[in-house]
């Protein structure tokens, strides 16, 4: 990995703001959790209250809109507006496509970096399998709708054993539709996921390195920015927690803000909304999770996802976990890597 991605990203001020946890859908592997995320649609008048607030912590941080659904909430124009006055360095929306309340005619392209699409297969059926039926021709109706008016457009894409395969047509697909970047995830066990036990569709390493980069690098070729987390770190390579050294913030709407997305089932936030004010929780939260060094790599993923883990005969992992927050881009066959900002989840 170039020692670059990881200075690169580790420096980078994120703020992933949840308006709402709703949905119009129940995809499989959806990370939201009512119980711990609240079930209320956050007031435009506190979505406005706590921007400010983290814009003054956090000059000049990346903004991701999301949710639930976030164009599920009638008030997101005003959001975007309120983040471009308060001097956001972008303000990306993640979507699942529906696009409600006519989002795109209330928004100038010049008001929003891009509209992020969420889509989980190449193939109809396949992304249909794990978000729901029809999600598939939403999704690509929306890319269209928003390529039409001029905005930007990114995708993300969960990689599970269940889509893996679909890489390989993924780039043909992208192409046609104009989308400018791509965001390659790695299937998180949170929320419906871990009620669920989905763990089988998680990629190996093995898988994971026969396939990915080979694939991403394709897609990269075409001429689309691929963006994707280092998983399994090689021996030697450095291992950086995010949550040491970046400024990453993952907003709910019942005031919880958190600085890893492994935590977001737990009641160990860092920090808080609480009235007119943003304050750091005592301990014990995430925070002090961070700071213990453990030969696995990342501590979270050994707490709360440890079935991703194996360890050799002698006694140590065979391989240590990454960072799932410290992405890079996929350079194109031949090409050097370079280090890019995580804009997305
Ligand atoms: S993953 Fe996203 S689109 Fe799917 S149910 Fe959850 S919030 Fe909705
Ligand atoms: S995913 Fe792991 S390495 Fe990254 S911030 Fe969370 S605990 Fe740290």
């Amino acid at each position: 990995m170039p020692g670059s991605t990881v200075d690169f990203s580790a420096r980078a001020a994120n703020v992933f703001f949840h308006v709402l946890t709703r949905c119009n859908l129940r995809c499989r592997y959806c990370y939201i959790n009512p119980e711990a995320h609240g079930r209320r649609r956050l007031p435009i008048e506190a979505i406005e209250r706590w921007l400010a607030l983290l814009a003054r912590r956090s000059p000049g941080a990346n903004l991701v809109l999301l949710g639930g659904e976030p164009t599920l909430h009638p008030d997101l124009p005003r959001a975007v507006r309120a983040a471009r006055r308060l001097g956001y360095a972008s303000v990306t929306i993640d979507t699942n496509g529906y696009l409600f309340h006519r989002i795109l005619e209330k928004l100038a392209p010049g008001e929003v970096d891009a509209f992020s699409f969420s889509l989980d297969g190449a193939a109809p059926e396949t992304n249909d399998r794990l978000r729901g039926k029809g999600a598939y021709a939403a999704c690509l109706e929306g890319i269209r709708r928003a390529r039409a008016r001029g905005f930007a457009v990114s995708l993300i894409y969960t990689v599970s054993a269940a889509n893996a395969a679909e890489l390989e047509l993924l780039g043909p697909l992208l192409s046609g539709l104009g989308v400018e970047r791509l965001f390659l995830q790695v299937l998180g066990l949170r929320g419906r996921a871990a009620a669920a036990g989905e763990a089988g569709l998680r990629l190996s390493p093995e898988a994971w390195r026969a396939k990915i980069p080979a694939a991403a690098a394709a897609i990269a070729g075409r001429g689309i920015r691929v963006v994707a987390p280092r998983v399994f770190l090689e021996p030697g390579e450095p291992f950086v927690c995010a949550g040491r050294t970046a400024d990453n913030y993952f907003v709910f709407p019942n005031g919880r803000v958190y600085r890893c997305p492994l935590c977001e089932d737990h009641p160990i936030h860092s920090l808080a909304f609480a009235g007119e004010r943003l304050t750091e929780r005592p301990p014990l939260t995430e925070r002090e999770l961070f700071a213990l060094e453990i030969p696995e790599g990342c501590v979270m993923n050994r707490l709360v996802q440890p079935d991703t883990l194996r360890y050799t005969p002698e006694g140590p992992p065979a391989y240590r976990i990454g960072c799932c927050l410290i992405k890079e881009e996929i350079p194109p066959r031949g090409d050097c890597g370079r280090g890019v900002e995580p804009w997305s989840r």
